[in-house]
């Protein structure tokens, strides 16, 4: 028996799940958040926060351009915004990011991708390497050529969740979390979510729209039909952290080489970043993880030697077939009629959490997709 009525469930306490709940509570919606574990554990705790639409776009990956760097654009509001309406700092940073290259190979792949990137429209410097350590001085003497990109920031990613959670209770949200979410479907129509707790009690909340954003767990959402399941994988990434001195950082803006990326932080963190395995859900650091990113991150930045390593762990990407989020209504018939996915982020989650907020919102609000969204639809899949 449903005991509990909603305007709007969102599955998902991550940072899409709360960044579309707070937007539509800003719009005065009922919103109701369900969370299994703790808000923001899962990839939305374990990423790099790099917001790099320029750098970060390869080839095949064209099809994404417009929704990233629409994301891009929406940042730096959306982070002041979300800093006033929660109290939080995000340490939003507007250095730039750098590619650099290593060896003559290397400076052959980094001209092939800038060419790339000129034709998609991105604005990138090439910087001779001793222009390169002039901006970053203790990069290695070896470099062969390096790549510039003003445009792409970054955001401590692990401040975002709690920010979030703060706006949307303050705009009215309402958040359950250490609570599992089922779905409840009634003749093909998804009406709400059962709520699971730990000691197996239960209880039923019936909702106007539910929204799926479970991430890497999207697929296996209890109570969703077998033909409504997105075709959503974990796509595992082991990262670490060594500590520098936070007064005199060994980095101060985002490197990338065509193997790793260097991530410095306010509080002197240097993140180290990420391998990309089909594991499914393993959960290990495993040393042939750690020993790829801290060899090729020593290559580049040689000092890292002496740091002490603070921090390792892994986290699930949720990835679809064309690597490209899934944003919208699913479609008639397969046993989940109304029920709107948010998922599907892959390695790009941070830099998307405005851009979905928005067109998810919008879509609740209105009824249509708005252009830029509408070839990201779930139909694309079904
Ligand atoms: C190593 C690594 C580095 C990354 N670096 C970047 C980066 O630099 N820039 C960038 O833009 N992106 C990056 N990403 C990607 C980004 O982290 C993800 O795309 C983004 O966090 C996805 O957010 P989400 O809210 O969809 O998923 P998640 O953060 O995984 O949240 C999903 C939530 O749903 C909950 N959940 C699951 N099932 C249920 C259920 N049945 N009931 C209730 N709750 C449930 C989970 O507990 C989880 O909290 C990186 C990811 C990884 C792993």
């Amino acid at each position: 028996m449903a005991d509990d009525t909603h305007d709007i469930i969102l599955i998902g306490g991550g940072v899409i799940g709360l960044a579309v709940g707070w937007s539509l509570a800003q719009a005065g919606r009922g919103v109701a958040v369900v969370e299994r574990g703790q808000l923001g554990q899962g990839a939305s705790q374990a990423a790099a926060g790099m917001l790099a639409a320029g750098i970060e776009t390869e080839p095949s990956e064209e099809g994404l351009l417009p929704l990233t760097r629409a994301a891009q654009a929406l940042w730096p509001d959306f982070a002041a915004k979300l800093e006033a309406a929660s109290g939080h700092s995000l340490h939003y940073r507007t250095e730039g990011s750098m590619v650099i290259a290593l060896t003559r190979d290397d400076r052959e792949w980094l001209q092939r991708l800038a060419r790339f990137q000129g034709k998609c429209g991105v604005e990138l410097e090439f910087l001779t390497p001793s222009q390169a350590r002039q901006r970053e001085p203790a990069l290695t003497p070896n470099l062969t050529a390096a790549l510039y990109s003003r445009q792409d920031h970054q955001v401590e990613n692990r401040a975002l969740a709690p920010a979030l959670a703060v706006a949307l209770r303050r705009a009215g949200g309402i958040i359950y979390d250490h609570s599992a979410a089922e779905l409840i479907c009634d003749h093909g129509r998804c009406v709400g979510v059962r709520r699971r707790h730990s000691d197996g009690s239960s209880q039923d909340m019936l909702a106007a729209r539910v929204i799926l954003a479970a991430g890497a767990w999207s697929r296996d959402l209890v109570g969703l039909p077998a033909a409504a399941r997105p075709p959503v994988r974990p796509i595992k990434g082991q990262m670490l952290a060594v500590q520098m001195d936070a007064a005199a950082p060994l980095l101060r803006q985002v490197v990338w080489t065509q193997n790793i990326y260097l991530v410095p932080r306010d509080d002197g963190r240097l993140l180290i970043g990420a391998t990309i395995e089909e594991k499914g859900f393993d959960p290990h650091v495993t040393a042939g993880g750690l020993f790829g990113l801290l060899e090729a991150a020593w290559r580049a930045l040689p000092a890292i030697e002496d740091l002490p390593v603070v921090e390792s762990w892994v986290g699930h990407r949720p990835g679809s077939p064309d690597d490209a989020p899934i944003l919208g209504e699913i479609q008639a018939g397969l046993g989940a009629d109304g029920l709107i996915l948010a998922t599907g982020h892959h390695r790009n989650g941070i830099l998307l959490t405005p851009i979905t907020a928005q067109l998810i919102a919008d879509f609740v609000r209105q009824g249509e997709m708005a252009d830029l969204g509408q070839k990201f639809s779930p139909r694309r899949f079904y």
